[in-house]
């Protein structure tokens, strides 16, 4: 596989890679916020996901993905740091338990891209030195807890030594009977994700292992994402996607359709469709919720049953999502 390692965390970077037609077609169309970043939030984004641009038939709205535009900084009422209620949840620096007997770790504040709808954009991120100490301590006393969900971040961004020593001791834990993984890295670093995943082969072995990958668009679905959910598969994980409905990028039938059937064709099953959370500087990715229902009755005329995802919203304060 080919090795990606190229980051590029300046724009102007980014776009001489791109290259020159590409960069000023987008440019034109979209409105880059400028070519500094904003440094809360900054622009990041992996040359595979770069190549997927250059790849792809509807470049620009991959790239609404990932280019800060001038449209974040508006301040939109209704929009605000935390909006899904994690603060609260929060049960120690880096456990949010929000649903019953399920708890999910923040597992580290890096991501392989930051994707500009992120509902954790102003998020407290913390890099905690000892994650795996942390969580242990905590499911210590929590024996309840049955499913764990490995989130962030991107728990896959941790090096494979740190990644190991927290699945371990999440393994040491026998209450807890399942692993859920909540990554982007098969889109955007798969090296990485294969990685990880040839190291924790038996992991199948010792719990349910699912893997919930966040794929907005079919066209960051390609023969890279295809290894690494084929391996995974074949090692006996469940995986499913969660996707976040976001204009310009994926509001239309066919795109959701299209991106359903990918996403099959690569072993993967729809999971959610979310409405996106109100943070601050997501406005701009807003799709009503009529929309949002009408475009689900619309694909499910035309997929079958388990090609439809749930679509639903995180409310604050909430014992699980809501269906819309
Ligand atoms: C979304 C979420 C989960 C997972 O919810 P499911 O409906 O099981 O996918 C678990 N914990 C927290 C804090 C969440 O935000
Ligand atoms: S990978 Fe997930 S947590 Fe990271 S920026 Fe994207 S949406 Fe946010």
């Amino acid at each position: 596989m080919e090795t990606s390692v190229k980051v590029f965390t300046q724009i102007s970077e980014f776009f001489d890679y791109l290259g020159a037609d590409q960069a000023a077609s987008i440019t034109e169309v979209l409105a880059p916020a400028t070519l500094d970043s904003d440094p809360k939030f900054p622009f990041i984004c992996s040359r595979h996901y770069a190549d997927l641009i250059k790849k792809s038939a509807e470049p620009e709205a991959l790239m609404r993905e990932v280019l800060p535009l001038m449209a974040e900084r508006e301040k939109v009422p209704g929009f605000v740091d935390d909006p899904v209620g994690d603060l609260p949840a929060g049960k120690s620096d880096c456990v949010i338990q929000k649903y019953d007997k399920r708890a999910l770790v923040v597992s580290t504040a890096t991501c392989g891209m930051r994707c500009r709808f992120c509902f954790r954009k102003n998020y407290p991120f913390q890099n905690i030195p000892d994650i795996a100490g942390h969580v242990g301590n905590w499911l210590d006393t929590h024996t309840d807890i049955w499913e764990v969900i490995l989130s962030g971040g991107d728990p896959l961004t941790l090096g494979p030594g740190e990644f190991r020593d927290l699945v371990e001791t999440i393994a040491v834990h026998g209450s807890v009977t399942t692993l859920r993984i909540h990554t982007r890295l098969p889109v955007i670093r798969p090296d990485i994700a294969m990685q990880h995943f040839e190291l924790l082969r038996e992991l199948p072995a010792r719990f349910e292992c699912v893997l919930v990958s966040h794929v907005d668009h079919p066209d960051e679905l390609d023969e890279e994402s295809q290894m690494v959910f084929g391996h995974l598969r074949f090692s006996g994980w469940t995986l499913l996607n969660q996707s976040v409905l976001l204009k310009g990028v994926n509001d239309n039938a066919a795109t959701l359709e299209k991106l359903s059937h990918k996403l099959f064709t690569q072993g993967v099953l729809p999971y959610y469709l979310h409405q996106l959370d109100h943070a601050n500087g997501v406005a701009h990715f807003e799709v009503d919720d009529d929309r949002a229902r009408e475009l689900i009755a619309e694909i499910r005329t035309r997929l079958p049953g388990y090609l439809v995802p749930k679509l639903v919203r995180e409310i604050a304060g909430e014992k699980s999502k809501t269906p819309i």
